[in-house]
Order: structure tokens, then sequence, then C-alpha cells
């Protein structure tokens, strides 16, 4: 008898204990699941900037995914529950969203007007630069992230409105914003000092898409284009006799392609002219997670060794 007690006393403790470690590990998540702070952000390269600076105290979903053209996009039903549930969107503005129209059209839908989830403008304080093109004229240029620089006031953004979600946390994101910025700083020196090992008359750089006005400015180069902006995909034939032309003209050795667009009007234009496509460099998107490419900062140094190796040759 006494050693049935014993047993069933055994029982009954071990279930208890099992019981309460249960409900711990249950309390834990649902703990975890509530303090991040849950954000949207519009493509790859913004998400990484503001994942630099909220580490572990957010959680982020994406919208435009990796390799596409962040310029046209469709949203999931998923996307719109993401962002209705959102405490904070994060968007380049500058025109990227496609002149912001799916963007505005999806915060309408999940019902944000700045005041439950507040909307950040990560190019705020950018000294715009705008489209030239007969029908885009005046339309403001969004690829300000490829001059490092506004990189940084991304960051001061990013850093800004999570402090405004979140201001618990507010020296974390402090901290973590000081040392992302100072990696930046470096950065943007590095991407001075070795582009300055290319001949200033060899600095130009032929790409689909007219993305490199804020990246000329910064480094001293010039830009030259198929298409002016990622509303349209492939270049139409005038674009292409205007680009041979410029190369031809100008004596240019090298083009380039970038990853998250189609290949096919650089390459008519290579066939064109015999110049060789000297690499693919990152634009719009980053690289998929793993590989060369996957943060900002590691896009922008494949942008440097790809087109210091292009143009040196
Ligand atoms: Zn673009």
């Amino acid at each position: 008898m006494k050693k049935t007690i014993t047993l069933l006393f055994t029982t009954a403790f071990a279930l208890s204990m099992l019981i309460a470690c249960t409900n711990d590990q249950s309390n834990v998540n649902e703990k975890n699941g509530d303090q991040k702070v849950q954000v949207v952000t519009t493509y790859s390269i913004i998400y990484d900037i503001v994942k630099n600076i909220g580490g572990d105290l957010v959680e982020i979903h994406s919208l435009a995914p990796i390799g596409s053209n962040p310029h046209e996009y469709d949203p999931l039903p998923a996307d719109v529950q993401k962002t209705t549930d959102a405490d904070a969107v994060f968007y380049n503005g500058l025109n990227l969203e496609a002149g912001n129209a799916w963007f505005n059209k999806l915060m309408e839908t999940a019902g944000k007007d700045g005041e439950n989830a507040p909307v950040f403008l990560m190019s705020k304080g950018v000294d715009a630069k705008y489209l030239t093109t007969k029908g885009n004229e005046g339309e403001e240029d969004p690829h300000a992230w490829l001059n490092v620089k506004n990189g940084i006031i991304y960051a001061e953004n990013a850093r800004d409105g999570l402090i405004k979600v979140d201001p618990e946390n507010e020296e974390i994101y402090k901290k973590n914003a000081d040392e992302y910025i100072e990696k930046l700083e470096e950065l943007h020196q590095k991407a001075i000092d070795e582009y300055n090992k290319i001949p200033r008359d060899k600095r130009i750089l032929v790409t689909s898409e007219g993305a490199f006005k804020y990246f000329s400015e910064a480094y001293e180069f010039d830009a030259e284009y198929i298409w002016e902006i990622n509303q349209e995909n492939q270049g139409t034939p005038d674009q292409i006799t205007r680009i041979v032309d410029i190369i031809k003209d100008k004596n240019i050795q090298a083009l380039f392609l970038e990853t998250s667009i189609d290949p096919r009007s650089m390459e008519a234009v290579s066939a064109e002219t015999n110049v060789p496509i000297k690499g693919k460099i990152f634009t719009d998107s980053l690289a998929h997670p793993g590989e060369e490419g996957d943060t900002y900062i590691s896009m922008m140094e494949w942008n440097i060794k790809t087109i210091l190796e292009g143009l040196s040759e």
C-alpha cells in the first residue's frame, strides 16, 4: 500500500512538473510574440536597414520579393493582413512604389491613416533628384540609396520611426543605429577610395535602368541607360537606337546588367555594339539570403568590386 501511494505521489508530481513546464513555455512564446514590434517594409533594401536598427526587437514582413522590381508590385492577401496588423510601415517614397500608387492603395485597404500605425518615409531629408525623359519630367527619382550618404539618412529615419512606436527601447535603437551608421560611413569612404582608382574619363556606367543619378553625383560618374525608370521592363527600338549611338559616340567599353531586370534589352545592345556586359550589379533588390549581396552593405560592396573590375580592364 505504501509503495502504491509513493508511486501515485511521484506520478502526480511528475505530471504537475510537466504541466508547469508546458505552461511556462507557452507564456514565454506569447510574451515574445507580443513584445516584438510588427513592421512592414516595401522592399528588401529597406528591410535590411530597418532590421539592422531593430534587431531582435522587430519582426519584419517585406512586400516586394527579393529579386523583383519594387516599382511595380501587386500586394497579396497576406500582405494586406500583415499591413493591417503592423505597428509600423517603412517605405522609400520618392516615386519608387510605382508613383506610390500600389502603396497608397494598400495603406488605404489596410486602414493605415498614420495615427494607429505610423507610416515612415525612409527618404525623408534626402535631396531629391528628378527624371528628365519626356512624359516623366519633374517626377522624383527613387534610387537615393545608391549613394551611401543617403543610406545613412535612411538608417536615421528607421531609428526615429522605431523609437516613436517603441519608446521603451529607445537606447537600444540608438546604439544599433550608431554602430550601423559607423559601418555605412566606412562603406561610403571605401566607395570613394575604390572608385578613385578608375580614371575619371573611364567612369561611365551603362545600365538598363537610369538608376544612378544619386550614385553618379556622390562618386563622380557619368551614367547612361536604356530607359530612365523601371515602369517598363524592355527597351523600345528608339531607346535601343539612342543608347547604341551614345555607346559608339563615347567609345564606351563596358556594359552592366542589373540583378532585378530582364537581361534581353542589354543583351541586344551588347550584340549591336560588340561591347561586352561586364557584370551584374544590384540596384532595386538585395540578393537572396546566403548569397553575396544579401545585405545593403554587401550589395554596395559587390557593386564596388564589379564596377571597378569592369571599368579597369
Ligand atoms: Zn529602379
